[in-house]
């Protein structure tokens, strides 16, 4: 028995790691590599031979830096099943459908921008709506706490991870010649104050850990100053005529922005501007967050049966077709924007930094956490000039970042959950996924001093016997 780790292992995209029990694969997600272009390019299309080849995969949450090459990996010969929680197999369908088409209008811009497609050298799209598509008739729901057995010697059972709607921590039985050891992949943790989610579970019996680590050397601020701070930067913003631009994921961050800022209004706190969701996927999902009450916080449930939307603020407007997005781009009224994608490295977001970024009215509200070499990560550095477009563009608008929204546990909230995970059961090996070099570090040497536990921090191709 081994995990052999793969994507995600120094780095936060590209969740993908694989669990050999009985001459059985399991993977643990197949997310997408984001960052440095042509790297992560070559990486999502560079499958390795024992993926292609393994039996099942059991998908953590609906996020694509783990849910986004499953599409790649069915086209490339996976024969297996998906394994997922209800809301992540909804999510994933417009999600991973949604990824499809921005691949595919990507190449065929590239083709055209570079006039491949006379020299006959065309750029491939990763995967098309078809892949897509194929990939959803693979996959397959199982509820929280149903053991369900993925293949002969792996039992699955899914918990609450509290980090976005469907999220789940993955226990896994194996066993092999009469042994049976208790694996739990937390894939992202989230928080215990989390306005829409609830509150990570501890799974007992745990043997072998494996936990990610994306803010393994920072403290998030209070959550309830975060709402106090949104209001703010909205009214100066506005009160000095201009728009607020909030990048954002549209699985969870758009939904928790939206929960924020009904908070505000019925704090008497909002002020009264348009607030566009400029995002036909971020619309979609919130649809989906209201189908399944059953994965909220006790409070938001209550007001979603009690037919009370809890992501609609006064002054919210849909934005779902192109031309519309254009014709808002084109406005000079002062308004909040909400739009992907989250990491600013494609989508309508960008278009809206084209015309606001060198506008000093406006500002920039960062919700999310932004990889290496993203367009977000270099705005909350506070460059100078950024390129949007491949076109440089100078940076007056004010930068903002709001780390309290994060959605990802805190390294005490991290340490916490490893403490009461060891003690719930017999953690002999624990290993951090999931994060940048620099945090990983210090959060091992925390779990260390304080847990006497030795986490180990493995690299793509490392591999952890059990
Ligand atoms: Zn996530």
């Amino acid at each position: 028995m081994f995990i052999e780790f793969y994507g995600a292992a120094d780095e936060v995209t590209g969740s993908l790691h694989r669990l050999h029990v009985g001459g059985k694969d399991v993977l643990l997600d197949c997310g997408l590599f984001q960052g440095h272009r042509a790297a992560a390019d070559r990486l999502n299309r560079e499958l390795p031979r024992w993926a292609l080849d393994a039996d099942a995969l059991v998908l953590s949450h609906a996020h694509l830096d783990h849910s986004g090459n499953i599409p790649s990996l069915v086209k490339r010969g996976f024969g297996g099943n998906v394994y997922t929680t209800p809301p992540t197999r909804d999510l994933c369908a417009v999600m991973l459908r949604d990824a499809a088409m921005i691949q595919e209008q990507d190449a065929r811009y590239l083709n055209r921008r570079m006039g491949h497609e006379q020299q006959g050298k065309q750029v491939l799209p990763l995967y098309d709506v078809a892949d897509a598509q194929q990939a959803m008739e693979r996959m397959f729901s199982i509820p929280m706490h149903r053991p369900f057995s993925v293949t002969s010697g792996v039992k699955l059972t899914f918990h609450t991870s509290g980090h976005v709607l469907g999220s789940a921590l993955v226990a896994l039985d194996c066993t092999e010649a009469g042994r049976t050891v208790r694996v739990l992949f937390t894939g992202d943790l989230g928080r215990a104050e989390l306005p829409l989610m609830q509150t990570p579970e501890i799974v007992s019996g745990v043997d072998v850990l494996l936990m990610e680590s994306t803010y393994g050397d920072r403290e998030h601020p209070d959550m309830r100053q975060n709402d106090e701070r949104l209001g703010e930067i909205i009214r100066e913003t506005v009160g000095r005529g201009g728009r607020v631009l909030i990048p954002t994921f549209a699985l969870e961050r758009a939904q928790e922005v939206l929960f924020s800022l009904e908070r505000l209004h019925d704090a008497g706190k909002a002020p009264q501007v348009p607030i566009y969701i400029d995002s036909p996927l971020a619309i979609a999902i919130t649809e989906i967050y209201k189908l399944h009450p059953e994965g909220l916080a006790a409070d938001v449930r209550a007001r979603i049966l009690e037919r009370d939307d809890p992501f609609s603020p006064p002054g919210l407007r849909y934005i779902s077709s192109a031309q519309a997005s254009k014709a808002l781009q084109a406005t000079h009224e002062p308004c909040v924007v909400i739009a992907g994608a989250g990491m600013c490295e494609g989508g309508r977001i960008l278009h809206h930094f084209n015309r606001g970024l060198g506008d000093s009215r406006n500002s920039v509200v960062i919700v999310g956490f932004m990889a290496q070499h993203t367009l977000g990560r270099r705005l909350q550095e506070r460059r100078d000039a950024v390129k949007v477009f491949g076109v440089e563009r100078p940076v007056h608008a004010q930068i903002h970042t709001l780390e309290g929204l994060s959605a990802h546990a805190d390294a005490s909230d991290l340490v916490r959950f490893a403490r009461a995970t060891a003690r719930a059961g017999n953690v002999r090996q624990l290993a951090l996924v999931h994060g940048e070099e620099a945090s990983r570090a210090a959060l091992a040497k925390r779990i260390h001093d304080e847990l006497q536990l030795q986490p180990a921090r493995p690299k793509r191709g490392d591999r952890l016997e059990l």
